[in-house]
């Protein structure tokens, strides 16, 4: 909180449990119920656009949401061609643009819930944790840059993904704008309306719109062409492992050698349960880390290890505190589990659970709403980690059981998927934490708690491994890299 006194840093956020809050929500959010929002190329330029497509609520078909017009490789050209750092501003004038979009964010909260919840089906507590998480990165990346004496590289490609897409599409192009960079913004093709409402903001609180422009569309359209023209000067991106090596290897055949990619991918995330555990406790965050946001976050619980003297006991209140998460549309708000993005996100999570049942290790499974994109909350056997093949992204929860003195193999195998994004352990015993924890090739580690929700300042967020390149977005080593690395004074 460097230029902005001593105040506090993180959004408050909206206490869902206050009937005065509520109301106001309520009243709020309730003219976009059937609102159809626009999207499309918000260049430098005359765009020419393409064929537009109307975007679809992922709860109800149904429920048009907007119409997406995406860019051509015209735009994409035009763009480029128009793109500047935004060199005019210091770092001051750009931390001050910046927290004024926070502000503004703050102010149309109800435009943007309802958004998140039709296009992303995102339930009102995600919603709330995604704005807060969208201003805090708005207002911290502009507070770092004060810190930052350093010029700009030039004009980054932020390429973001639909599982937030507010709060990390602000936070990789508040970044790059707060460095001094400009920015071409491709978002992930399932939630451009929701990445125009953040550009409109972010360019009327004033950012000059050749700093700052939007590319919606294709992947194949308007990420490959700009991951591969030496105009650009680094790429953050979000979203699968694989994508990100595509990039990288786009990138090394057209950019400067020295230009970032600043990557943050996926994982296979475990949690150890220890006979020490409160099962109470452990239960509620295997719920919230495996389930929430329907387990469509890259820090989601994935792999469960519980110690073979309690596995019986914890998968019994596991299935319980299941029996109580409500499942469908994500307006209501006092719902659990939303939809997961779209029908192929769907139809890949289910041929997984469909084999799962195959082989009878399916130990529990709840019912699913009709319509829409749902996937019910599941759980599933597996001997271990090695049996996961790839992440599944969604509300599935592999269980395992290991015996005490299997601890360390079960490290061992963590480790050995190559991933290292989130891990969280129960445990009342500080020895064996600190046995598990002091192998682990890991990003974040959370102890008796759940393992997702890093907030912005405290608890920077990224991984190793297959799991990305850091650094940590949220941390204060995330916005050099937007910057032209540390001279060396003389000659080495
Ligand atoms: N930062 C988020 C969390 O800790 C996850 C980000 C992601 O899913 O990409 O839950």
């Amino acid at each position: 909180a460097a230029i902005f006194g001593e105040g506090r840093l993180n959004a408050r956020g909206y206490d869902l449990h206050d009937p005065v809050l509520l109301a106001e929500l309520e009243a709020e959010r309730a003219p976009f119920r059937t609102h159809a929002w626009q999207a499309g190329p918000l260049i430098a330029g005359e765009a020419t656009g393409g064929e537009p497509v109307a975007a679809l609520n992922p709860a109800d078909h149904a429920d048009t949401v907007g119409t997406v017009t995406p860019a051509s490789a015209a735009d994409v050209e035009t763009a480029l061609a128009a793109a500047r750092p935004w060199a005019e501003a210091g770092p001051i004038e750009r931390a001050t643009v910046l927290r004024r979009a926070a502000d503004l964010m703050e102010r149309r909260f109800g435009e943007i819930f309802a958004l998140l919840a039709r296009e992303a089906g995102k339930t009102p507590a995600d919603a709330v944790a995604e704005l807060r998480e969208a201003v805090d990165f708005l207002r911290f990346y502009g507070n770092e840059a004060a810190r930052l004496d350093r010029p700009a590289r030039g004009v980054f490609a932020c390429i973001s993904p639909w599982n937030f897409p507010l709060a990390i599409f602000c936070g990789q192009v508040s970044a790059a704008l707060a460095a001094g960079n400009g920015v071409l913004a491709k978002p992930a093709e399932q939630t451009p309306l929701t990445a125009h409402l953040a550009t409109a903001i972010l360019l009327e609180a004033g950012v000059p719109r050749h700093a700052l422009q939007l590319l919606p569309g294709d992947g194949a359209v308007v990420g490959a062409a700009l991951t591969s023209d030496p105009r650009v000067a680094g790429v953050a991106f979000t979203g699968s492992t694989e994508t990100a090596q595509a990039i990288h290897r786009a990138m090394a055949g057209a950019l400067a050698p020295s230009a970032p990619l600043i990557a943050e991918t996926g994982g296979l995330n475990a949690m150890i349960v220890d006979s020490s555990a409160l099962p109470e406790q452990a239960v509620r965050d295997i719920v919230n880390s495996a389930f929430r946001s329907a387990g469509q976050r890259c820090s989601a619980l994935r792999v469960l290890y519980v110690q073979k003297d309690v596995e019986a006991t914890v998968l019994r209140m596991l299935y319980g505190a299941m029996a109580e998460l409500r499942l469908g549309d994500p307006w209501a708000l006092d719902t659990d589990v939303g939809p997961v993005i779209d029908a192929e996100a769907r139809d890949g999570i289910l041929a997984h659970v469909a084999q799962a049942e195959a082989e009878g290790r399916v130990l529990h499974r709840l019912n699913v709403p009709e319509s829409g994109t749902f996937v019910a909350p599941t759980v599933i056997r597996v001997n271990g980690i090695a049996d996961l093949e790839r992440e599944i992204f969604g509300p599935v929860l592999h269980v395992a059981s290991y015996r005490a003195e299997d601890l360390d193999a079960v490290v061992d195998a963590i480790n050995a998927t190559g991933y290292g994004l989130t891990f969280g352990m129960h445990s009342r015993i500080d020895d064996r934490v600190e046995q598990a924890v002091s192998r682990l090739n890991v990003g974040n580690i959370y102890i008796n708690r759940n393992q997702i929700g890093a907030v912005v300042g405290s608890q920077p967020f990224g991984g190793e491994g297959l799991s990305g390149t850091g650094p940590k977005a949220g941390g204060p080593n995330y916005l050099p890299r937007f910057a032209v690395a540390d001279m060396v004074q003389g000659h080495a």
